[in-house]
This record gives structure tokens, C-alpha cells and sequence, in this order.
């Protein structure tokens, strides 16, 4: 079934056999799982991915897989639809949301990359799996560990909200709180990597791992009716979904499953871990790295593993990077719920704010439509927006009481 046919690494192209190997021993760049195109191509169908469950395994000769996913079997197909009252709000003529803030089964877009890592965790033999996170995949790991009776071992930093430490201790998870952020947490994670034999979902899988980000690319396409979008915004941590993403158009072009139009990519990171975005708006591909400190912890990443091919992705295709304040976020995200009633966590209250801002500016064109990635759930990251809530004090549970405080002027008795 499968049609992934080695490792290869990104920048002197030495090749490798698909094991779990953490990046090139020639170089130390990351590797990328290569497939076998012109198979791909005389074997595969638009048409038939058509007919299949809609999950994100309707790609699955695009995934790099030898048998069946044994975790994530329900995850992905989110619903991508048309946001008219935000468009109207936002002062463009057409926005179109992809909304992984409802992905099974942890409310965001890392149960793709989860799915993918532990069913290639399973297939390497590994008994424990762990991670570095900075929430999302903290909770990603520990449910779809769970599932495939994996013991887990998941470091995080120790300021993470509260709500996403609870969702990742629930599932019986080994949660491991370093102080620090989370790039040490990273660096003890490889540290522990060289000593135990795990399955490590962002070191000695990563290859793997990124990949499930690319059926983001393929979903937006397929519900756009196979055509690829004029302009996307897409949130940057490490900076691989960007990547994949566009990643995952140049392959439905190769495949000859949509025409070959452009797309221009935009990055949005939080003012307060923006080094992405600030390489990107210098136009260089050198990242320096910085010390995060914004709400937006999803995001908060200083030194961002894939940055320079996110920032080459953005350059490349025309788009820019923009960074939000942590005002701005909270906006976007009550800007986001009250158009369109979907309650985004941090990260697409940085997606809708960089949109917001890039259409200001004029970087992004008021005539052209444009596609928002929102990534993950609101309730997972209460205690961001906490401080800006519109508490009122209680009434009475008295008709005179409502009519004085919430009426402006009391409507007459109803026949
Ligand atoms: C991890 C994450 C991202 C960014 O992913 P990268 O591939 O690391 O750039 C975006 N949004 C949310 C909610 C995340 O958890
Ligand atoms: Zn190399």
C-alpha cells in the first residue's frame, strides 16, 4: 500500500532508509519523506478519493504508512466553509475558514500529526512514545497514546494553561513540567532521546509526524472543489503546518488534480514570538532565535525547528509575516465567535488578527479570496481570554430587576 520510499534530507539530499532517525548525520538538517510519483500518479484517482470515509486517511497513499493507522481513525475532514459576516467584517470579498478547532479527537490540527506518528510508532515496535509540546500535541499524544495502550511521557512547559495540562493528564499520561521554556523543554527531550528507546513524536519521528500537516492542504482543496486558494493565512510555531501545507498544493498540482494557480502564503505569529515572521518581513531565510512571551503558547516557539523553509515558503510565493499583539489576539478570537460562532483558542485569534492587519496594510487584496486556518479550541485556553471577560453582576430573579439593568426602555405587556 504504501508509496513513501525513503528519508531525504532537505539540504545535501543523502538519502536514508524510512527508520526512525532524528535528522541527517551528515548535516543535522531535517529530513523529508520522499514518494514515489509516477506510481502515485498511474494508480491514484481523484475520483476515488471522493468515495472514501471523510477522514484524513482518504489520503493515505499521500501518508507515510506501510499498513493501516492503528489511532486518529477519525480524525480530520473539518468542516471548511464560507464566513460571510466575518468577510463583511473583516472588509473582504470572500473568506472561507477551515475550522480544526472541531478535529477529533482533541480539538485541534496536531491529532493529524499524531495520528501519523504513533501509527508509525506502532509500526517501528516502539512501547513508549513522548514529545516536547507547547499544549496541543501534549494533548494529541496522550489521548491517541491511550488508544494505541502506548505508555507516554510528555514534557511541557511549566507555565502552560492550566486547561491543557488537565486535558493531558486525563488520559494517564506521565506529564513531565520543566522550568523553562519550551525550547529547553526541547532540548531535554533530545537529550533523553540519545538515552531511551522511544518513540519521540518531534525528534526520532518528526519526518512522519510532519507529514499528517500536509492533509490540511488536500482537505482545503478538495472542499474548495479541487481548486487551490488565491491567499491562505496559516499560525506559525516550529513552522511546519505552513510548509506541509504547501507542500501538500504542489502535490495535487504534480498529480494534475488541480490547475496550476498560485497561492500566496501568509504567516501569523503572536508580536511576543514572531521570529518567523520578523525573518520573513527582513526577507531572509536566517532565523534569530527569540525568548517568547505572549498568550499565544501554542505558538510559542523561539526557535522554530522549520522556520527558514517556512519563511522560503513565504517569500517564494508572494505572501508576507505578520505578527499580532496579545490585544489584538483576544480581538480576533471575539471577532471570529461573534461572526461565525466558532470560539478559536489563542493561535486563531493570531490567525484572524494577522488576516485583519495584512488587509489594513493592503498586503493582502480586499477583491481576491482568502482562506483562514483555525487550528484549535477555545476552551482549551480559557484563562488567556479570562481577564478580558464581560463579567456583570447578578440580578435578583426579578422582572423589575432584568427590565432595570438590561431594558432600555421596558416593552409593553404582550397581549
Ligand atoms: C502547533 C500548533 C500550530 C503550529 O504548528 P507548527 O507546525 O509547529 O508551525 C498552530 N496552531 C496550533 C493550535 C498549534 O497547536
Ligand atoms: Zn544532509
Amino acid at each position: 500500500m504504501s508509496y513513501s520510499t525513503c528519508l531525504q534530507c532537505r539540504e545535501c539530499g543523502r538519502q536514508y532508509e524510512l527508520k526512525p532517525i532524528a535528522a541527517c548525520e551528515e548535516c543535522w538538517a531535517p529530513l523529508e519523506v520522499v514518494y514515489d510519483y509516477p506510481r502515485l500518479w498511474s494508480d491514484l484517482r481523484r475520483q476515488d478519493i471522493a468515495s472514501r470515509a471523510p477522514t484524513m486517511w482518504r489520503y493515505r497513499e499521500l501518508l507515510p504508512l506501510q499498513g493501516e493507522p492503528c489511532v486518529g481513525l477519525q480524525t480530520g475532514f473539518t468542516p471548511l466553509f464560507r464566513a460571510d459576516r466575518l468577510a463583511r467584517e473583516l472588509g473582504i470579498c470572500e473568506v472561507y475558514v477551515k475550522n480544526d478547532a472541531v478535529n477529533h479527537p482533541t480539538l485541534s490540527f496536531k491529532d493529524r500529526v499524531v495520528a501519523v506518528a504513533l501509527s508509525k510508532a506502532q509500526e517501528f515496535g516502539f512501547q513508549t512514545v513522548s514529545c516536547s509540546s507547547t499544549g496541543n500535541l501534549a494533548n494529541a499524544v496522550a489521548a491517541q497514546a491511550a488508544v494505541a495502550g502506548l505508555a507516554a511521557y510528555i514534557f511541557i512547559p511549566a507555565d502552560l494553561e492550566a486547561e491543557k495540562i488537565l486535558s493531558t493528564e486525563v488520559f494517564g499520561a506521565t506529564v513531565v513540567r520543566v522550568a523553562g521554556n519550551y525550547d529547553q523543554v526541547n532540548r531535554l527531550c533530545a537529550e533523553i532521546s540519545m538515552k531511551y528507546p522511544w518513540g519521540f513524536v518531534n525528534v526520532n519521528l518528526r519526518s512522519y509526524y510532519a507529514e499528517g500537516s500536509k492533509t490540511v492542504g488536500y482537505e482545503i482543496a478538495e472542499q474548495l472543489g479541487w481548486r487551490l486558494p488565491r491567499n491562505i493565512v496559516v499560525p506559525m510555531a516550529g513552522g511546519a503546518l505552513i510548509t506541509k501545507i504547501h507542500k501538500a498544493f504542489e502535490d495535487l498540482k504534480k498529480l494534475g488534480w488541480v490547475e496550476n494557480a498560485p497561492t500566496r502564503f501568509f504567516g501569523a505569529q503572536a508580536t511576543g514570538c514572531a521570529p518567523i515572521a520578523m525573518a520573513a518581513k527582513k526577507g531572509v531565510a536566517e532565523i534569530d532565535p527569540v525568548k517568547p512571551q505572549t498568550i499565544a503558547k501554542s505558538l510559542a516557539i523561539g526557535n522554530p525547528a522549520d522556520g527558514r523553509y517556512a519563511v522560503k515558503t513565504i517569500l517564494t510565493t508572494g505572501g508576507a509575516g505578520e505578527d499580532v499583539s496579545d490585544e489584538e489576539i483576544v480581538a480576533g478570537i471575539r471577532l471570529l465567535a461573534e461572526t461565525e460562532g466558532v470560539f478559536t483558542e489563542t493561535a486563531g485569534g493570531v490567525t484572524v488578527a494577522v488576516a485583519s492587519k495584512l488587509i489594513e496594510s493592503g498586503k493582502l487584496d480586499r477583491n481576491e479570496p482568502v482562506v483562514l486556518v483555525i487550528t484549535g479550541n477555545g476552551l482549551k485556553t480559557l484563562s488567556a481570554i479570562g481577564g478580558a471577560t464581560r463579567q456583570t453582576s447578578a440580578i435578583r430573579p426579578k422582572l423589575a430587576d432584568f427590565e432595570e439593568h438590561y431594558v432600555a426602555e421596558a416593552a409593553p405587556a404582550a397581549v
